[in-house]
């Protein structure tokens, strides 16, 4: 069965921080208006409003952001920590061993309420990204009486239709809108391995990678652990490892292969930022005790054999044999996803088309719209073309960009909600 829900006016695929932002924006702009607000349905795989991916369920508790929190979120966020001092309370944190290391580290600094230089826990500003999201959906409930919707599923294919799209979504439901936002975050690795958490295989850390490493650490005796990357995603997993009781002495070697070879974390000439000193006494502390070495080399597959798995190197004769292998290679691109929303869409013949970075679709640099595909904008990591630059996706820019957007799709949905009206009135209209 496909059941067609009621259409709405927006679409917002995808509802972490940069969808919920956008919402918030738009129900600002509602504010100075005398028209009744559009209707709007908020779809998110995982259910985590406001929070997404790094602020939310499939980071862990004791995940830090990766700049200061003063350089790297907006005032309001500042304002908003002043006013809920038992967010950087130790108790808040005491049964997550990260935390507490995190709160005694910084104890000094926390107690004077001074933050320069802190790196705050993601899910503190993911509680303040919630709370923005949950505000707004109230006033413009409770306000104009607005249809808000805010609904868990994956959106799967847009189809274009004569008032707009159509989105499907995984569980057959379909759903039509005039204007459609994609705020679906990084574009997901295409696992080409063949393997699974089964065979030792972890492909992404956030989505349930952390909990299968746990699971695959715990049933085994003494595990080789290799790390593809060492990025951002490397340092946090070592930070992990040494932060969760009784997984560390069950793991023989963590080593991490990457084109840099250097320690995950540590700044490097390509301009990478440094990982939060918390994680770089983590991976600091595992070569100091001789569980973590680091290589340079370029893995070119990994295959199961036998008992475990082994890599191949582009450089090397002999491959590295390891129990767990886990992912940290970054981004897909476009036409190399797991995605099905964006595997259909560029697949399709709908007019979406990869830019030639692969990492975005081509779309009006101003406006965010995308071409060939009129009334479907976009914002988040899909806006980015840098491979290491982070102008566009970081928490303030997220913020800058939503309030950027909000007022191109509010002057859209007006002007295709003012042509509606005139095609219902006008003469004819009825035949
Ligand atoms: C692990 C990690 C840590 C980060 N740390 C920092 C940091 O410390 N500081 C900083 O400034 N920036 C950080 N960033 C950058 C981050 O990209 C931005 O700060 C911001 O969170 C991006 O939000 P988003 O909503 O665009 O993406 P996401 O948070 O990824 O949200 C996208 C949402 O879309 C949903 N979705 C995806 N596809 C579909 C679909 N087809 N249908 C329905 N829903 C879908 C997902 O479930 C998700 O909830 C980090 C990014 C990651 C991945």
């Amino acid at each position: 069965m496909n059941p067609a829900l009621e259409g709405v006016d927006l679409l917002i695929v995808g509802a972490g921080l940069s969808g919920s932002r956008l919402f918030v924006e738009l129900v600002t702009l509602w504010e100075t208006e005398t028209d009744p607000p559009p209707s709007v349905a908020l779809v998110d795989r995982l259910g985590a409003f406001g929070r997404g991916v790094p602020y939310g369920m499939p980071s862990r508790p004791g995940s830090l952001l990766i700049e200061p929190v003063t350089e790297s979120t907006p005032p309001e966020f500042h304002t908003w920590l002043r006013e809920h001092p038992e967010q950087l309370l130790p108790g808040v944190a005491a049964d997550v061993p990260a935390l507490a290391d995190w709160h005694a580290r910084n104890a000094a600094q926390l107690t004077r309420g001074d933050l320069t230089g802190v790196r705050l826990p993601r899910h503190t500003f993911g509680a303040y990204a919630e709370q923005q999201h949950s505000n707004a959906v109230a006033l413009a409930r409770g306000r104009w009486g607005a249809d808000v919707r805010e609904v868990v599923g994956e959106v799967v294919d847009l189809r274009g239709e004569d008032s707009g799209w159509q989105a499907r979504c995984a569980d057959g439901s379909r759903l039509p809108a005039r204007v459609v936002v994609l705020a679906i975050g990084s574009v997901p690795r295409l696992n080409r391995t063949g393997l699974d958490p089964a065979d030792g295989y972890v492909h992404d850390l956030y989505d349930g990678g952390f909990e299968q490493i746990d699971a695959l650490i715990t049933g085994r005796r003494r595990s080789r652990i290799v790390v593809i990357g060492s990025n951002a995603a490397a340092a946090e997993l070592l930070h992990y490892l040494t932060h969760t009781p009784g997984l560390l002495e069950r793991v023989a070697t963590i080593e991490v292969i990457s084109g840099s070879g250097r320690l995950p974390g540590r700044p490097d000439p390509a301009g990478l930022r440094p990982s939060p000193r918390e994680y770089m006494a983590g991976a600091e502390r595992l070569e100091e005790i001789g569980k973590l070495v680091t290589r340079s080399g370029r893995v070119t597959g990994v295959a199961r054999t036998g008992p475990g798995l082994q890599l191949r190197l582009a450089s090397a004769d002999t491959p590295v044999d390891a129990d767990i292998v886990v992912d940290c290679t970054g981004a897909g691109r476009m036409d190399d996803t797991a995605s099905s929303l964006l595997a259909n869409l560029v697949g399709g013949t709908q007019g979406f088309t990869p830019d030639p970075t692969r990492r975005g679709l081509r779309m009006d640099p101003v406006t965010f719209e995308v071409e060939g595909a009129p009334h479907v904008f976009v914002i988040g990591p899909l806006l980015n073309r840098d491979a290491i630059a982070t102008h566009v996706e970081s928490i303030n820019a997220v913020h800058r960009t939503a309030a950027h957007l909000a007022p191109y799709v509010h002057q859209r949905l007006r002007k295709l909600r003012g042509a509606a009206a005139t095609a219902i009135g006008s003469p004819g209209a009825h035949h």
